[in-house]
């Protein structure tokens, strides 16, 4: 690890949905964006981060890069189901390749050692936490569709996911729509509630994030 950062507490799987997340942005990417030849009308993962029980995280916490090699198998399937929605790359860290996945990686999944202890882990795991808890198919089970034709309540979308997984979500809302929806992890991958802080954040209380230098 070489840095100063303690071993984090918990995991949380953050998935964003992404005609929120489009609209606040308007940024429409031809081929990698928004602006797709469908809809995405699925909730896709943003990334898997691991944080503290006091509400802090850990960020950038080592000097691996991202070396998207190493991930070539799994590119399909994160292609589809983990898909950059902006145009413009994260460069945080050390810039991740200009990739969202190397952002995500080199930001969070530095920081998920010892729990996973390498890069192909650590997006096969996401992947697997993201297709065992289908919190689209769960909501659309309950009855929460993607659709503009309702609105819902933020505390049924929060009771159909406790009742479903049997532990409390964390839901970002942006502009009256939700846009990131957060399920929680013990080290141990089995579900546990999401932190200390409000179920139910909005964007404004919600700092940027910056990153420590690693050295
Ligand atoms: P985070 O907010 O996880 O630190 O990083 C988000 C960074 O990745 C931002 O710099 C943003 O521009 C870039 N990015 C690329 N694609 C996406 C996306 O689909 N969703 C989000 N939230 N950020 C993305
Ligand atoms: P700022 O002064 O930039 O608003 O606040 C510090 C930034 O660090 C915030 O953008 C917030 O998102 C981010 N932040 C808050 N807690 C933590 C943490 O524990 N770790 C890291 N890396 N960033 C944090
Ligand atoms: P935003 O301010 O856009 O919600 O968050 C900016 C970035 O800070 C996120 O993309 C993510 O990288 C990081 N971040 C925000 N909230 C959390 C959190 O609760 N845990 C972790 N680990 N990172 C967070």
């Amino acid at each position: 690890l070489g840095l100063s950062q303690r071993e984090f507490d918990y995991l949380a799987l953050a998935l964003q949905w992404p005609g929120t997340y489009c609209q606040s942005t308007h940024y429409c990417c031809p081929s990698n964006g928004c602006c797709r030849p469908y809809a995405l009308t699925q909730f896709t993962i943003h990334g898997l981060w691991p944080d503290y029980d006091d509400g802090t995280w850990p960020a950038c916490c080592s000097s691996s890069e991202f070396d998207v090699k190493k991930i070539s198998s799994l590119i399909p399937t994160l292609e589809k189901y983990w898909p950059s929605l902006s145009c413009s790359s994260a460069s945080l860290c050390h810039g991740g390749k200009g990739l969202f996945w190397g952002h995500e990686y080199e930001k969070h999944g530095t920081c998920s050692y010892p729990v996973i202890q390498d890069e192909y882990s650590y997006f096969s795991k996401a992947l697997d936490l993201y297709f065992k808890y289908n919190i689209t198919d769960i909501l659309s089970r309950a009855g929460f569709l993607a659709t503009n034709s309702e609105t819902y309540f933020v505390k049924d979308i929060v009771a159909a996911l406790e009742k479903a997984i049997g532990t409390s979500p964390q839901l970002v809302c942006k502009r009256g729509s939700l846009q990131e929806l957060r399920i929680c992890f013990y080290k141990d991958f089995t579900p546990r509630d999401c932190g200390i802080l409000s179920s139910v954040l909005h964007s404004s209380s919600l700092a940027r994030s910056s990153c420590p230098k690693a050295d």
